[in-house]
């Protein structure tokens, strides 16, 4: 595997290459962010490194997320994107470069987080539409976009499991005297200290309450769960691809 980094002086490019030193057949071979840095490796031109890749993996900025795809698919690089918070020019860069390259978008690439998502979207399933959905998430102070993108996407599996969709679901401010509305999908958002990043989503019925957790104390599972799915691209045709199937979850449940 040869991975272009995008993003390679922020966490989690740190933790990315050290996951890559350690990572059986893969080699860096492009390091890019936004300043370059001669100690580290780090250079700026993303189009100068993709001809020597295979994989590029993308942990910047929204807004440079939609640009570095449209240069992987140029090169024909397949694309592991972990940046949270892309809007419409991101998600319509995504639809395009899917015809080109595969390509997995992960707003969470720990392997415990996918499992998460696939027994929040079977709870929302089985159990009845009158136990209340809240996602309830923590991260360290200097996280930007909010609610997560963790967060958000368990709420689209949990909608996906009452066969809706979260943006007729997902509840509003809640600043105020309004009550809570039925079949709403809630967001509680904790911002502080070093949290790595938590995510507990809560089914309260009358008398009795669910709750499925994962709680991240290290963010190499990211790095390592990155490492696993750029890898899992690799050969793959054009399209895009979902963290569940990188480790087969959908066949088991
Ligand atoms: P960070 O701010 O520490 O790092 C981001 C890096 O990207 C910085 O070094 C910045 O200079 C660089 N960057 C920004 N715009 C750039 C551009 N146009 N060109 C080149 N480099 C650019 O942030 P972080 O904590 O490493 O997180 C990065 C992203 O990954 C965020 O969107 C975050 O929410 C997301 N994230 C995803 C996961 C996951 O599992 N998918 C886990 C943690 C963080």
């Amino acid at each position: 595997m040869r991975v272009v980094l995008v993003g390679a002086a922020g966490r989690m490019g740190v933790a990315i290459r050290a996951a890559l030193q350690v990572w059986p057949q893969a080699k860096l071979v492009g390091a890019i962010d936004r300043l370059p840095s001669e100690q580290q490796g780090i250079t700026t031109d993303l189009e100068a490194v993709l001809p020597a890749a295979n994989v590029m993996i993308d942990f910047s900025s929204p807004q440079s997320t939609a640009k570095n795809l449209a240069a992987a698919a140029r090169h024909g690089v397949a694309a592991l994107v972990g940046t949270t918070g892309l809007g419409s020019e991101a998600l319509a860069a995504v639809h395009a470069a899917a015809v080109k390259v595969p390509l997995i978008i992960a707003a969470n690439t720990s392997l415990g987080v996918t499992l998460l998502q696939e027994l929040v979207r079977a709870a929302a399933q089985a159990l009845p539409a009158d136990f209340d959905i809240e996602i309830i998430e923590g991260h360290h102070r200097h996280k930007k976009d909010a609610p997560s993108g963790t967060a958000l996407a368990l709420g689209r599996a949990a909608a996906a499991g009452r066969g809706q969709t979260l943006e007729s679901t997902m509840a509003g401010d809640r600043r105020g005297e309004s009550a809570r509305q039925a079949g709403e999908i809630g967001f509680a958002v904790v911002r502080g200290g070093d949290i790595v990043g938590e995510h507990t989503v809560l089914f309260a019925g009358a008398g009795e309450r669910v709750a499925i957790s994962h709680q991240a104390t290290d963010r190499a599972i990211f790095a390592r769960g990155a490492l696993q799915a750029a890898s899992w691209l690799l050969g793959r045709a054009p399209g895009r691809y979902e963290m569940s199937e990188v480790i087969g979850l959908k066949l088991i449940i």
